[in-house]
Order: structure tokens, then C-alpha cells, then sequence
């Protein structure tokens, strides 16, 4: 029997926070308390310290082949990076290739991750192309673990699918207990807006926003609203960036509808004044980064729960992928945004920041007062377990949970570089931002993976771990 005992800590749950110790035994979260005895256990100090539960990303893209490249984080990387930033479990995307079973876009998914994989995962499916043996093989996904979908309404002829078929998912999906996720962007107008910008020689990347107006977010996630009403199923859509798409999910969920929503941490903070400069390419994501009163509108959306879950998108490219870099002693090289020079339709469309996503929320939300700490766990941990079907066994403080559980030190003046994260790319967006509270201990499962500045993390040692169907509506 494994103890570990966390004492003096300031523990913080999506709904209260107290001074308590906590007992991990095996794994699991055996008791909280005060003055819980130490007998046979590691005893951990944590004054001065606050205790939250792992962070829980929905929303990632780890070794995903794109635009002539792959995404440079893989399970392993990815993990130590998600890890260090505090997140103990994220859902990745098997995305469905032309003519394949949604089975067998699991398996190519298992495949990357089984032996690399340090922190718990799970994946969503992303549904690419739906015929009868597809649709009758939705349901049992549910019952093997995996009860979310995802669909995409841009990304003319790859991945975008037709009004018909997003709503014959969403019937599905309804019947079985299961999520539609959705990437809400009109990709038919943005494949004439990119055709045309390109035809007149628009090529820098503020193109990239320019040629993805915030009206086919809004169109786009007001027609899966309307569309997800209309099948009685419950919809989440993924990476709102934009006033127009806040207002179509508030206007659903204040008609009643089972509709819920996410952003991603950069766009709180980026906009295209960032795609104007010189290394604009950086930016380069879909949805764009928008502008100072869609980020405005975004800190209301998740004060007002229009919103109910801060993910990430990572998705990172090198900047320069002609270059080494040095990744734990070896050099790697991958090819990037290099791949854009000239052309911003060719730019890999993604952003590091599944290390950055809770400190820079506690930094720019917490610390300036605009969401509180409990608020942060709710949207970072908590939400996400009951949104995705993993509560109460990930996502919180409770007794009986998997000991998911970081210890952050609130004073540790940490600042974000390309030179010391562990995201395996030659770039940070967050180059140079302050980070005042960063974890200082990472626990997944009881397991100590980050102490300090030292990594104990063993690939092949994260677990694949199903969720439930009929996960809660928030
Ligand atoms: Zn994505």
C-alpha cells in the first residue's frame, strides 16, 4: 500500500475552499481532513500552498497529421507539457479518415498514445464521413467508453460535413446518451473568402483572420444550435472565439436548449493585432484570434456560464521546422509554419498552450479578479468531468477520486519561454508573460510526475480511460 499524505494545504474545489489534509492511498483520494495521522506515509508540506484538482483539457491535438506535417507534440511530450501546466487528463480527437471506421480511427489513435502516454486521456471520434455502417456504429462507442463525436462545418472538402449529416449524427448521437461536438465556422464562405484574397495576392497572415469573419462563427454556431434543438440532442461547441457565437449559445440555453460552449486560453489574449506582426504566423489558428471586444465578451461568457470549460486546441507547429531543436538532449525537427512562408492558407492551422492554459488563467482571470479560484477549477476541472462523463472519478477533491492532484505555489513568479516550457516546439505565444502561480507538485493517480523542476514521468504509464454516457448538461 502506497500513502501519501498532504498536509497544511489550502484546498480549492469548484465550490469551496479550506485548510484540510490529504490522504492518498493507492492511487485514489482515502480521506480529507485535519490532523490526519502520517503512519506509513510520504508526507508532502504543503503550506503556503493551494491544492487543486488535475486540470482536465477536452480539447487537444496531439501527433495529428495536418497541412503536409504533424502537430509536434506527441503523448509523450504533450503529456509532460500538460503535466507541468498543472492538466492530469485530456481528451485527445480520433479523427475518421476517408472510407474508415470510426473504429479504426481509435485504433490508429491507440497506436500513438498507449506506449507514450503519461497523464490519464481519453478521446472524442470526429466524424469525417457518415454512411449506414458509420451511423449504426455510433452507439457502440457509448458503451465502449467513448460517448462524445465531433463534427466539422468548415474545412471545405477534408473535413467538413453537410447540414444533412451533422443533423443525422445529432439524432444519433440524442438516442445513445452521447455529445456532438462541433467546429462552428461557415466553411463554404471561407473557402470563397480564402479562394479570393489569394487570387488577389492577400497572402500575410492576418488574411487568415480576415478570410474567417466572426459572422461565419456566428452563423455557423447559431445553425448548430438551431440544428441541435431541432434533434432534441444536446450540442457543445468547441473554440468560441467571438461575441456572435457567445450570443447564439446564450440566446439557445436561455430558450432551454441543452446547448454548452468552450473557449481556449489564447483567445483571451491574442487578437490580429498578434497575425499583423512580422512572426504572425505564430497565431495561426482556427477560429482566428479575434479582437479586444471579442476577448472582453469571452471574460463575460465564462462569468456568466455561456461558457462552461477553458480548453486549449494545442496544436503546435515549429515556427522554423528547418531547424534542430533540442528536446530532453535529442534533436528533432519537424516541419512548421515554414510551410506558410508566403501563403497564409498553407500556415498549419494551430497554437502550443496545453501548458500554459491554467497559469495564465489564474494570472490574467484570477489575480485581476475577473473569475475566482473555485471558478477556475470549475472551468478547468470540474466542468469538463461532468460535461465528458469522468465525474466524480476526475475533476474534483473527493474522497474515493482518482488522485489527480496538484499543489500550485501561488508566489512562484514563473515567466513563460520557448527556452523552458516542455511543449516541443521552438515558440511560445506566451513569450515573456508572467505567471505568479504555477504548480510545484503534480500528482496523476497518486503518482508523483512533476516535483519542482524535476520530471518522474514514465511513458506508457498514463491509462486510456473511458467515460460514461448521458454526462451532465450544465
Ligand atoms: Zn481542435
Amino acid at each position: 500500500m502506497k500513502k501519501t499524505l498532504i498536509k497544511n494545504g489550502t484546498l480549492v474545489t469548484a465550490a469551496d475552499t479550506f485548510q484540510a489534509d490529504l490522504l492518498i492511498v493507492d492511487g485514489r483520494i482515502a480521506a480529507i481532513g485535519s490532523a490526519l495521522p502520517a503512519e506509513g506515509a510520504d508526507t508532502v508540506d504543503a503550506a503556503g500552498l493551494y491544492v487543486l484538482p488535475g486540470g482536465i483539457d477536452v480539447h487537444t491535438h496531439l501527433a495529428l497529421p495536418f497541412g503536409g506535417t504533424v502537430s509536434s507534440d506527441d503523448f509523450y511530450t504533450g503529456h509532460k507539457a500538460a503535466a507541468f501546466g498543472g492538466t492530469t487528463f485530456h481528451i485527445d480527437f480520433a479523427m475518421q479518415v476517408k472510407g474508415e471506421s470510426l473504429h479504426s480511427a481509435v485504433e490508429r489513435w491507440n497506436a500513438k498514445a498507449s506506449d507514450k502516454a503519461v497523464i490519464d486521456y481519453g478521446y472524442h471520434v470526429g466524424v469525417t464521413d457518415l454512411n449506414e455502417a458509420v451511423l449504426a456504429e455510433i452507439p457502440t462507442l457509448a458503451t465502449e467508453g467513448i460517448p462524445s463525436l465531433k463534427l466539422f462545418l468548415a474545412y471545405k472538402n477534408n473535413l467538413q460535413v453537410d447540414d444533412a449529416t451533422f443533423f443525422k449524427v445529432l439524432l444519433q448521437a440524442g438516442d445513445n446518451g452521447m455529445l456532438t461536438m462541433v467546429h462552428a465556422e461557415n466553411g463554404d464562405v471561407i473557402d470563397i473568402l480564402v479562394k479570393d484574397a489569394l487570387a488577389k495576392g492577400r497572402l500575410t497572415p492576418e488574411w487568415h483572420a480576415l478570410t474567417r469573419p466572426d459572422w461565419a462563427e456566428g452563423e455557423a454556431t447559431h445553425r448548430a444550435a438551431a440544428m441541435a434543438a431541432m434533434a432534441g440532442a444536446p450540442l457543445y461547441v468547441v473554440h468560441v472565439t467571438c461575441a456572435k457565437a457567445v450570443d447564439a449559445i446564450a440566446a439557445a440555453r436561455a430558450a432551454g436548449q441543452p446547448v454548452m460552449g468552450e473557449t481556449c486560453v489564447q483567445y483571451f489574449h491574442f487578437s490580429i493585432d498578434n497575425l499583423r506582426q512580422p512572426d504572425g504566423a505564430k497565431w495561426v489558428c482556427s477560429p482566428p484570434v479575434r479582437t479586444a471586444a471579442d476577448q472582453v465578451a469571452l471574460w463575460q461568457a465564462v462569468r456568466a456560464n455561456h461558457l462552461q470549460h477553458v480548453s486549449t486546441d494545442h496544436c503546435p507547429f515549429f515556427m522554423d521546422g528547418t531547424k534542430d531543436l533540442i528536446y530532453e538532449g535529442q534533436p528533432v525537427r519537424i516541419a512548421g509554419k515554414e510551410l506558410g512562408a508566403g501563403d497564409f492558407s498553407k500556415v498549419p492551422n494551430g497554437v502550443p498552450a496545453i501548458e500554459n492554459r491554467m497559469p495564465m488563467l489564474w494570472a490574467t482571470g484570477v489575480n485581476t479578479g475577473k473569475i475566482s479560484l473555485n471558478r477556475l477549477v470549475e472551468l478547468c476541472c470540474t466542468n469538463p468531468a461532468r460535461i465528458f462523463g469522468l465525474y466524480p472519478q476526475k475533476g474534483t477533491l473527493a474522497v474515493g477520486a482518482d488522485a489527480d492532484v496538484v499543489l500550485w505555489d501561488p508566489k512562484a513568479n514563473h515567466v513563460f519561454s520557448a527556452a523552458t516550457h516542455h511543449m516541443r516546439t521552438d515558440y511560445d505565444i506566451y513569450e515573456g508573460w508572467a505567471a505568479p502561480a504555477m504548480p510545484v507538485k503534480v500528482f496523476r493517480r497518486g503518482e508523483l510526475l512533476v516535483d519542482g523542476a524535476e520530471w518522474h514521468g514514465r511513458p506508457g504509464s498514463g491509462r486510456w480511460t473511458p467515460r460514461k454516457a448521458h454526462g451532465e448538461v450544465l
